[in-house]
């Protein structure tokens, strides 16, 4: 006992030979690296260099220390953990990929009222307290009909908040056929007992009609709730009620109707493959009394939950004490009316970047394709341009696949290409279809088809990205 292996010898001289975290800054090779990074980081991308050697000597490979790999350290640890993606999956509003990208108006906005102060809640003319919802609620109106409007953090906090501000200790009668699960663990049901409703629920998966709802209807209704199919669909022998049926019904028994439109198209989307959302204005017609839509699907802003309805139900919600904790900031505000502006101005579908996309033609597709495919062969990348659908996402319009076209990139292992392109800058994600990597072209702008030929080039031929 006691006696050292030849083994453990080598190992303990390795890990004596790791140099002191101030040696390292003063080499060479690191020095010089404090001229673009803060101090803190350099120190840190140094520990990270030394203590992945020291795990890799205790693992028993046994090489000097590189003092080089500190810079690869350095920028892994300077690059934001949130940062740009370029989406070549075709999914427009892809929830993990953050949704609608802003139009240029939108982002332009919010850096102007980040950089200072600005009037949030602050009337300039009277010089007295003003309303965060203000600077948005005439345009909401304007663009749904509707006569007044709240805008929460989220379509499931407007949700939230309608059912506890509206039928909190009440019964809330739904249709079996939209109990839905909205993504990331939001449903339905969970949210009625999170609001202190009781789900009363009628009719079938398939099939409910406004009798149904009429027959449900006792005292202790607080509201009918109308739940929008957005992520999926029912088809064959199905029957919904509608909402001027449901309307009425509220109306003849004293109860109010919320509609949950979730993706809440502003106006009509015409697109060769989408199919047809019904707009806020025609359900508000129909004569819903207060409706709820997110701000970042198929409307194409900030992340927001917009209600709009009567005058009375909205200023209930805004008085609520939930509307408190679930208040848009100032960013938001700034985005949403710059969006709104597109709208009033009648340029949506030029100007909102989610809203081009989903409308764009096939034959200007097919030539993006072309820009792809011809950046891939001057990298000597071999790949072939084929037809394709894409998907609108976000949960809405499941059914729709609007004809687009990908580049598949030939001979390369998809797997391990795509894992590279994830994990470089920019970040690269795409699809993998029959063991291919597809680049639908939907999402993507010129100048991106040249950076992801140029990634891909670079994973190819095994250069660090
Ligand atoms: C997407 C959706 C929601 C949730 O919207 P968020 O803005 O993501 O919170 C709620 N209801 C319906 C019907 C939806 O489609």
């Amino acid at each position: 006992m006691g006696a050292t292996s030849p083994e453990t010898g080598r190992r303990q001289a390795l890990l004596r030979a790791l140099p002191s975290i101030d040696e390292l800054l003063l080499h060479e090779q690191v020095a010089p690296l404090g001229a673009t990074v803060s101090r803190p980081l350099l120190v840190e991308a140094c520990r990270s260099a030394v203590q992945h050697a020291r795990e890799q000597i205790l693992a028993g490979q046994h090489a000097d220390f590189d003092p080089s790999s500190v810079s690869r350290f350095l920028s892994t640890l300077a690059r934001p953990n949130l940062r740009p993606v370029i989406n070549a999956t075709g999914v427009v509003l892809h929830t993990n990929l953050g949704r609608a990208p802003l139009s240029a108006r939108a982002v332009e906005r919010i850096a102007e009222v980040a950089r200072g102060y600005c009037n949030l809640e602050l009337d300039l003319d009277e010089g007295e307290r003003g309303s965060r919802y203000a600077h948005v609620v005439e345009l909401l109106c304007r663009l749904t009909g509707a006569e007044s409007a709240l805008v929460v953090n989220n379509c499931a906090a407007a949700t939230l908040l309608t059912l506890g501000a509206l039928a909190q200790g009440k019964e809330v009668i739904v249709s079996r056929g939209e109990l839905v699960e909205i993504g990331g663990g939001f449903r339905v049901p969970d949210v009625m007992r999170q609001s202190g409703c009781t789900l009363v629920e009628v009719g079938t998966t398939n099939r409910t009609r406004v009798a149904d709802y009429d027959a449900a209807v006792t005292p202790d209704t607080g509201l009918l709730l109308k739940v929008h199919q957005s992520n999926f669909a029912v088809v064959g022998f199905t029957e919904a009620a509608t909402t001027s049926e449901l309307a009425a019904l509220g109306r003849a028994r004293g109860v109010p109707l919320f509609e949950d439109l979730g993706s809440g198209a502003l106006i009509p989307l015409h697109g060769e493959g989408l199919t047809t959302e019904p707009t806020v204005r025609t359900v508000i017609d129909a004569g819903a009394d207060v409706v709820a839509f997110s701000g970042d699907k198929l409307l194409g802003g900030p992340q927001a939950g917009v209600l709009v309805g009567r005058r009375a139900i909205i200023e209930k919600l805004a008085k609520h004490p939930l509307t408190r904790a679930v208040r848009i900031d100032k960013l938001t505000v700034a985005a949403l009316e710059a969006t709104l502006e597109h709208y009033r101005d009648g340029l949506a579908d030029t100007e909102i970047p989610a809203r081009a996309m989903l409308t764009t033609p096939a034959p200007l597709l097919e030539a993006r394709a072309k820009v792809l495919s011809a950046a891939f062969t001057r990298e000597q990348l071999q790949c072939r341009i084929v037809p394709t659908t894409s998907r609108v996402g976000g949960g809405s319009m499941p059914l729709a696949a609007p004809p687009s076209f990908a580049v598949a990139v030939v001979g390369v292992p998809a797997v391990a290409l795509h894992d590279a392109l994830r994990a470089g800058t920019p970040a690269v994600v795409a699809r993998i279809c029959d063991d291919e990597l597809w680049f639908d072209v939907r999402c993507l702008t010129e100048a991106d088809c040249h950076v992801v030929a140029s990634r891909v080039a670079a994973v190819v031929r095994g250069a660090p990205c």
